[in-house]
């Protein structure tokens, strides 16, 4: 079919910086085409926070379906959103918008994404697990809260700042119903809570750059453990290759990128059954990758 732009076309996008290496553009658009939507998907880049407001304006009156958010915006988003979903609020970040009559409506489907993935790829069940999340950013948040939802039994955010941890448990108060949630520090002292949890989870940066370490020593790792990365890029890293020398079951986080996107293209669509193509996405993804890197780096982009 291939990608026809007319008068009816309408908006979505990514907004970020830098957006250089994005896969978003590719995923989606490959997607709307599959489903013939007549939607196209751009990269947003504003360098600064008057940017986003400058955007988000810019998004009331035209004909946007809605935009992706990505770093360094997420929890900036929060507040220029006319409502938040109650997810988006727990986890402290807006990582897709959907645009109604000039008003912006936030939503985060990173949670949604990551347990899709980890279903989808694993034999994984949340109910009752105990789970070593590393990270406390908005990604994290956003898979503490779904985790919740999904009835784990304990979840121990490990962090290198304690204060950040804390504040996530905060912002939790009385939502995390069944589940025990509490921090521990990144150092040697969180080798047994790692070590005994079902699902560790990297919801860090730590291993986006190629000669990355693990976030954590391959000592803490066992088989019967679910070892999920929520870098993408390189596939795999440090840490999944230690988890993997280790037996345990590992998860890339292509395909919670792939999931996320999809959600968020439901809620534009307004549809309740999902007909996103995840395959599509997740194929224009790895095309993007295999084809670009050397050509984005040799740019220096
Ligand atoms: P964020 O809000 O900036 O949070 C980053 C977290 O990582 C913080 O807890 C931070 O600790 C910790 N951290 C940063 N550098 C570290 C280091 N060198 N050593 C140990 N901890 C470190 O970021 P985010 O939005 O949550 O994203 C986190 C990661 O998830 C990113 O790599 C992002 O690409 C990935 N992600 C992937 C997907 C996907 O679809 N696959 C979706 C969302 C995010 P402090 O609190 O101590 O600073």
């Amino acid at each position: 079919v291939g990608l026809q732009i007319n008068g009816r076309t309408k908006l979505a996008g990514v907004v970020g910086w830098p957006l250089g290496h994005t896969l978003s553009p590719a995923m989606h658009n490959a997607a709307y085409d599959a489903m013939r939507l007549n939607w196209v998907y751009l990269p947003l880049p504003v360098k600064d926070e008057s940017g986003l407001i400058q955007l988000c304006e810019a998004a009331r009156v035209l004909p946007f379906v809605g935009f992706n958010v990505t770093m360094p915006y997420k929890q900036a988003m929060l507040a220029l959103c006319d409502e938040v979903a109650m997810l988006a609020k727990l986890a402290g970040a807006v990582n897709t918008v959907h645009c109604v009559d000039g008003r912006l409506i936030g939503y985060n489907t990173d949670g949604r994404g990551f347990l899709e993935a980890l279903g989808s790829e694993t034999d994984f069940v949340s109910e009752g697990i105990s789970v070593a999340m590393i990270g406390a950013g908005g990604a994290a948040g956003a898979a503490i809260v779904s985790l919740i939802l999904g009835k784990a039994a304990r979840i121990t955010i490990v962090n290198r700042t304690l204060g950040r941890a804390e504040k996530l448990i905060e912002r939790l108060g009385d939502r995390v119903h069944g589940t025990q949630v509490s921090v521990a520090l990144l150092d040697e002292g969180a080798a047994d809570v790692v070590r005994s949890a079902d699902l560790v989870v990297n919801a860090t940066p730590v291993g986006m750059s190629r000669d990355d370490p693990s976030p954590i020593p391959s000592s803490w790792l066992r088989s019967g453990q679910v070892v999920a990365d929520m870098v993408y890029r390189p596939e795999p890293t440090a840490l999944l290759l230690d988890a993997a020398a280790a037996g345990a079951t590992t998860v890339g986080g292509m395909g919670m990128l792939v999931a996320q996107g999809a959600v968020a293209i439901d809620i534009w669509n307004e549809s309740a059954q999902s007909r996103t193509p995840r395959d599509v996405m997740r194929a224009a993804a790895a095309e993007m990758l295999s084809g670009s890197i050397a050509t984005f780096e040799e740019l220096g982009i």
